[in-house]
């Protein structure tokens, strides 16, 4: 079954209806509605939200016949003001560095976003360090510094076992000493320990603002689209060991149903900074709502 997020969704509504090339208009009725209720929630929207998309795609349509475009054009227009208010790029601060501490599982695409963000603001001519926070895990530190040597941009680390917080304030005295624009401070995953987890970051936040107490100036929690409804389990449990600012969501470009992006807008209302769509460097796109409503609409 094709994702909705590769355009399913209004072919299987049709398709469903018993509705072809004879019948392109399908009444809409309550079995129509429930069955778009339904896919909806299989699109990973969640229950609540379908529901209201659904009730408000009804008012005013109900008992007409309506062609699929029409529909469409209805559900991404629903789905595009649900993002409308939450697309928005990451905030620049003038202080010197801005420092952005990255959060979220291991192998949600941290490193990754890390080294494209940086070559991003590179690009815009910014001056930008990175600090290797999962000081746990010798192949994180490897990828990050890999990543640092594509975007061109320093990355410190420390040595494996030692503290990240002491890492981040060496970093942050780096960053200050250079005039640095931006300092982006990587840390660990483990959920398995969310306790620890919770203190080693409140520990970072803490020697960093000695520094700077505005910062950290954002906190960027990382999402793998393709976990689906476990993003939104992400979200709470990250909020409630990190002050998380704002969103980006990777792995858009394969099979995942985006569809748990509206879902964490409609909840959270967290500002979605980019999306992640590949596996290279460039690969970071800002998040367009009306994009995004038509492709997952399909
Ligand atoms: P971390 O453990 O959170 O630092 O995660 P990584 O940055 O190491 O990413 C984990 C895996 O996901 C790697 O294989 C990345 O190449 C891959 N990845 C990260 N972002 C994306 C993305 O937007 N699209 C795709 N297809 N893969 C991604």
């Amino acid at each position: 079954e094709a994702p909705a997020a590769r355009g399913g969704l209004m072919t299987r509504l049709f398709r469903r209806g018993g509705a072809a090339a004879e019948a392109p208009r399908r009444l809409m009725d309550d079995d129509m509605l429930e069955e778009l209720e339904e896919l909806l929630i299989a699109s990973d929207m969640g229950v609540t939200t379908s529901q209201r998309v659904t009730a408000n795609i009804a008012e005013g349509r109900i008992g007409r016949r309506l062609t699929s475009a029409e529909i469409k054009e209805a559900l991404a227009g629903e789905i595009a003001r649900i993002m409308e208010p939450v697309a928005r790029p990451l905030p620049l601060y003038p202080s010197k560095p801005q420092v952005v501490l990255v959060v979220g599982v291991n192998g949600s695409g941290k490193t990754t976003t890390i080294g494209k963000l940086a070559s991003q603001f590179r690009g815009a001519g910014k001056s930008v360090v990175v600090a290797a926070g999962d000081t746990f895990r010798a192949a994180a530190v490897e990828q990050l510094q890999i990543w640092g040597e594509r975007a061109g941009v320093p990355v410190m680390t420390a040595p494996e076992g030692s503290d990240p917080a002491s890492l981040a304030f060496d970093a942050m005295t780096r960053a200050k000493s250079e005039g640095a624009d931006l300092l982006m401070i990587d840390t660990a995953g483990r959920l398995q320990n969310r306790q620890d987890l919770m203190e080693e970051l409140a520990k970072i936040v803490r020697v960093i603002r000695k520094k700077d107490p505005d910062a950290p100036h954002n906190t960027l929690l990382v999402l793998d689209a393709t976990t689906g409804q476990n993003a939104l389990t992400q979200v709470e449990i990250f909020q409630k060991i990190a002050d998380v600012s704002g969103l980006v969501m990777t792995k858009l470009d394969g099979t995942a149903r985006g569809g748990v992006l509206v879902a964490l807008a409609d909840r959270f209302g967290l500002p979605i900074h980019a999306i992640g769509v590949g596996e290279q460097i460039d690969d970071l796109s800002p998040f367009d709502p009306d994009e995004f409503a038509a492709a997952l609409v399909g």
